[in-house]
């Protein structure tokens, strides 16, 4: 009885609730143009332009260096939780607009030590994306990587950098948090880690199951960090949640020396990063145990070969930092003409 009754609350749902409001959402998208006329988006767009300084500023303090960043790559990053990679003909060849530019971040830190892109990305989520208020199909990560460095000391420049950004942001947007009616909570440094085996008893406590092995879906995440109550990571992601690209611990095998940090009051994921496998050997070892074709990574598995330092790094969403700091329902509201998956707009 049970069971049918909730199975037809969730028919109705997927049936009713949901069209509903994919129609509304579509109807609103299909003149997303006009919504950077209201002045709420003007007020939103402002915290974003402060937002960014402020980590611009702050990393640049710390003697990081931005690189304009790469758009187009034979390969792309395939650690992307279900979403599709963009490809195209180039020339005859086919290539992929960035998903995100790991590879490149780890050229480029190789000759300049510590880096960080603003880099636009593309991902095409899938379907049961579109509603979430988290997932944007084109997005922007400030994504940065250190050399010579472990994932503390990159859990460390993220915790600094989210901090610098809510305390510029509240110190200089006041107006602008008050006409969105938004008091973001205290934060400071440092931020608790949970374990991914520490997060996930912490879900089957509250009645979530998640499966071993796998990433967190979002949805646990999300009760996650509705439960925990202020920003936190989540470190030592199993192999196989992630790309070849996360290091394997030597003296844990089996666990990855990576993070996600999660946001408090329910506004989930903010920021991936991890310290990187970077001997050749092991990363061949690991493109065949993930399906991946180590023929069509010829030019990072050749820099590999050659020999790069050891480094760090992690991206985090400019849109759902947005949407954290200015307290949105949805990463829609902070970019021009955003798009989502499955919704043909402008
Ligand atoms: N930038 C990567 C991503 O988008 C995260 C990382 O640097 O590890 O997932
Ligand atoms: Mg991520």
């Amino acid at each position: 009885m049970l069971i049918n009754e909730t199975r037809h609350s969730y028919r109705h749902f997927m049936e009713t609730e949901v069209s509903t409001e994919l129609q509304r959402l579509s109807q609103l998208l299909q003149q997303s143009w006009k919504m950077v006329r209201t002045p709420r988006m003007k007020t939103v767009l402002k915290v974003q332009n402060v937002a960014c300084d402020a980590m611009r500023d702050y990393l640049k303090s710390e003697d990081f260096i931005e690189l304009l960043p790469p758009i187009i790559g034979p390969v792309t990053d395939p650690g992307i939780r279900g979403a599709k990679q963009v490809t195209f003909d180039y020339y005859g060849r086919e290539y992929k607009v960035m998903s995100s530019a790991i590879l490149y971040k780890q050229a480029a830190m190789s000759g300049l030590g510590k880096i960080f892109f603003m880099s636009p990305n593309i991902r095409l989520e899938p379907l049961d994306s579109t509603l979430t208020g988290r997932h944007l199909t084109e997005f922007v990560q400030l994504d940065l990587e250190i050399a010579e460095a472990n994932y503390f000391d990159a859990m460390s420049v993220a915790e600094k950098l989210l901090c610098e950004a809510v305390n510029v942001v509240r110190d200089s947007c006041a107006k602008e948090l008050e006409e969105l009616g938004r008091r973001i909570p205290a934060i400071s440094p440092p931020f608790k880690k949970l374990t991914y085996d520490e997060a996930l008893e912490y879900l089957r406590r509250v009645g979530l199951k998640v499966r071993y092995g796998v990433e967190i879906p979002w949805y646990g995440e999300h009760l996650l960090s509705k439960l925990v109550g202020e920003p936190f990571f989540i470190i030592d992601y199993p192999r196989g949640a992630r790309g070849f690209y996360d290091r394997e611990d030597d003296n844990r095998p089996g666990i990855l020396r990576d993070f996600d940090l999660i946001y408090p009051e329910g506004f989930g994921e903010a920021a991936s990063g991890a310290e990187r496998e970077f001997r050749y050997e092991r990363v061949l070892a690991r493109m065949r145990e993930n399906g991946e074709d180590p023929r069509k990574y010829a030019w990072y598995l050749e820099m590999l070969r050659e020999g790069i330092p050891p480094s760090a790094g992690f991206g985090i969403g400019v849109e759902r930092l947005t949407r954290f700091l200015c307290g949105l329902d949805s990463v829609i509201e902070a970019r021009l003409c955003p798009k989502v998956a499955g919704i043909h707009s402008p």
